[in-house]
């Protein structure tokens, strides 16, 4: 149950309400909301007067679902707005990993003269192998900022563990919660604590609703700004590297209220059928797309398989804009 008080509630109320509850809240511009779990479906009678709205959910996805609000939330990105109703897919794109200052200015480049807004690169890889290239670190967040400063892009880049969680949060304009760290309760309820936009990635062996709940943990914090990643999950199949959830975008589309970003390239794991699988995104009215692309790919340090070459960025925009149209939709 989500309870709204009005703003006259005192703070000793406040207080008994959350207290026997158990429940979680935040405050906003002098108003507090409590969230219980969702099991109370009652609010009781002596609190009754200190309540503004009260949304009574099936679920403990709560803050999250069209039972709370009935249209798409709208994220803030700096130039551009995703999801709420601007009919956008926001085309976000970068290489997997920040690897040099040439390679990262090239790829800006590119970006900036496609008119992308978004540069998307990794400092703290999430590698499978201790053996792997781990990415730059602190010299790759400094390469981000001198890309930012020179290019005007928004910055995305992935924040691994709780080690440099400060240093990511303060120098990136989105902070990307990886299928690895989607379960990381304390990057979760930390950047819950703060209005940083989140780019929460779907774990690969994760249910929907766990999913959908992992966003609980940073919209219950009070951060509203929290955008979800569809990246593809692990079935038997091995032909490709995951298993991109459409069956799930459509359900994320229908019971929640949070924007829905895709990522075929690490779905599919291999850049031949990007381009494809990208146009049967953008079919779905997405409010963004992910896509990985690099100057050199197949000597990329991570990833390296599925990057998309930057000279067929600008074909591959042209080939998802007119399936994006023909939905309604524009590639901004
Ligand atoms: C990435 O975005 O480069 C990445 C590591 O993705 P994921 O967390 O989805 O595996
Ligand atoms: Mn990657």
């Amino acid at each position: 149950m989500i309870i709204k008080l009005t703003k006259s509630a005192s703070e000793k109320s406040i207080n008994e309400i959350i207290e026997f509850y158990g429940a979680l809240h935040f405050t906003k511009e002098g108003q507090t909301t409590i969230i219980t779990s969702s099991s109370v479906k009652k609010i009781e009678n002596k609190f009754e007067p200190f309540v503004e709205d009260l949304t009574i959910t099936e679920s403990d996805i709560q803050l999250a679902s069209k039972a709370y609000k009935n249209s798409v939330r709208e994220v803030n990105l700096g130039p551009i707005v995703i999801g709420g109703n601007t009919n956008n897919t926001v085309l976000i794109s970068g290489p997997c990993s920040v690897e040099s200052r040439e390679q990262i200015f090239k790829v800006a480049e590119k970006l900036v003269s496609m008119n992308i807004k978004i540069i998307r690169a990794g400092c703290f890889k999430p590698r499978t192998s201790p053996y792997s290239f781990q990415g730059l670190g602190k010299e790759g967040i400094d390469l981000l900022k001198e890309v930012k400063s020179k290019y005007g892009l928004s910055i995305i880049t992935e924040v691994r563990d709780f080690s440099h969680f400060d240093l990511v949060l303060e120098n990136t304009d989105i902070l990307q919660i990886g299928a690895k760290a989607m379960y990381d309760h304390g990057i979760l309820k930390n950047v819950g604590k703060t209005n940083k936009p989140v780019l929460l990635k779907r774990g690969f062996g994760t249910t929907l609703k766990e999913f959908v709940q992992a966003a609980e943990f940073i919209l219950s914090g009070g951060n509203e700004n929290v955008i979800l990643c569809e990246r593809g999950i692990r079935t038997f199949e091995t032909g490709t590297r995951f298993t991109l959830d459409l069956c799930g975008v459509a359900f994320l589309k229908e019971y929640t209220n949070l924007p829905i970003i895709l990522d075929p390239s690490h779905a599919l794991g291999y850049s031949y059928g990007v381009p494809i699988l990208s146009q049967a995104c953008v079919a779905m009215q997405i409010d963004g797309m992910l896509i990985e692309s690099h100057p050199d790919p197949l000597n990329a340090k991570s990833d390296a398989s599925q990057q998309l070459p930057l000279n067929t960025l600008e074909s591959f925009k042209n080939k998802i804009e007119k399936v994006a149209n023909s939905v309604g939709y524009n590639i901004v």
